[in-house]
C-alpha cells in the first residue's frame, strides 16, 4: 500500500480529510464488503456494486467469467474501486451545511486476472472469510465445475486514498444563535435474528461463526 498520494489520488477538496496509510485504508476496506467497481466499456462509464477481499496489499473481484466486468478488465481495462461506510447523518443549522461522517476508500489500477489454482483458492476463501469468519471451512467446498465458471481479479493497493469524516455538523458562527436543532444521527450496520432456510433442523442452532458474527454487530 501507497503511504503518500499520487498525482492522480492526492484528494483536493478538504484534504486535511484525506488520508493514505496503509492502516486507515486496509481497515476501511475490511470492514465494508461491497465496493464499487469503475471502467469504462465502450466509451460508456460503468460503475457496478460488487464484493470485494483484501489480503494483504491486494484486493480481491470475483464474478461469472461471462459478465462484462470480467470481461473488460481481464482486456487490461483501467479501473477504479471505491468502498464507502456511512457512519452519520450530518445536520447543520443552514441546509448548506449538512452532510454526512463517512469512511470512504478510492483504489486505481488495472484488475489482472488470477489464474494459478492455489491463489485462486486463497482468494475465494478471502471472500466467505471476509463475509463471516470460520464460513469457509463449514460449507462444502466448490466443485471443479464452479471454480471453472468464476474468474477472479486482483488489484494492487498501489495507488490508493481514504477520505474520512467524523464529527458534527461545522455551521457558519452566525448561525449558532439560530433556534434550529443541530448533531449527529450516528448510523451503522445491525445484524437483524438470523433467519434459517427450510431445510434446517428446526431445532438446530446456528453455528458459532454465525452467533459471534451477529454479537459483533448487535
Ligand atoms: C458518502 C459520501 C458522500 C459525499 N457527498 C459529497 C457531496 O455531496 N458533495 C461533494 O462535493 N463531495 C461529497 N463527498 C466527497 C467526495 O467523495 C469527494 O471527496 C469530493 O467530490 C472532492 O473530490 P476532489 O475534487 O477533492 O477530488 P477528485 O479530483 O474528484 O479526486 C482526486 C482523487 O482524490 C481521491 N478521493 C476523492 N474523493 C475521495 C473519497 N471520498 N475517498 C477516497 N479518496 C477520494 C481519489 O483518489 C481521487 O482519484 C462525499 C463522500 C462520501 C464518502
Amino acid at each position: 500500500v501507497a503511504g503518500s498520494p499520487s498525482a492522480r489520488t492526492r484528494v483536493r477538496r478538504l484534504p486535511a480529510r484525506a488520508a493514505y496509510d496503509r492502516e486507515t485504508i486496509c481497515a476501511i476496506l475490511d470492514e465494508a464488503p461491497v465496493a464499487h467497481l469503475g471502467f469504462v466499456s465502450g466509451g460508456q462509464p460503468i460503475v457496478i456494486p460488487t464484493l470485494q477481499a483484501r489480503v494483504g496489499g491486494t484486493i480481491y473481484i470475483h464474478g461469472s467469467a461471462a459478465s462484462r466486468a470480467v470481461r473488460t478488465l481481464a482486456g487490461g481495462a483501467p479501473a477504479c474501486l471505491t468502498v464507502t461506510i456511512l457512519d452519520g447523518l450530518v445536520l447543520a443549522r443552514s441546509v448548506f451545511h449538512h452532510s454526512v461522517n463517512y469512511r470512504s476508500v478510492v483504489v486505481l489500477g488495472n484488475a489482472s486476472i488470477v489464474g494459478g489454482a492455489g491463489e485462486r483458492a486463497h482468494a475465494l476463501e478471502a471472500f466467505v472469510e471476509r463475509l463471516v469468519p470460520r464460513r469457509w471451512s463449514e460449507a462444502r467446498p466448490p466443485s471443479a465445475k464452479e471454480l471453472k465458471a468464476t474468474s477472479v481479479m486482483r488489484m494492487t493497493l498501489d495507488e490508493c486514498s481514504a477520505k474520512v469524516r467524523t464529527g458534527g455538523p461545522v455551521d457558519d458562527e452566525a448561525d449558532r444563535a439560530l433556534d434550529v436543532w443541530a448533531g449527529v444521527i450516528p448510523l451503522r450496520m445491525v445484524a437483524g435474528t438470523p433467519v434459517a432456510d427450510d431445510y434446517v433442523d428446526r431445532h438446530a442452532r446456528p453455528p458459532e461463526s454465525v452467533r459471534d458474527w451477529i454479537s459483533r454487530r448487535r
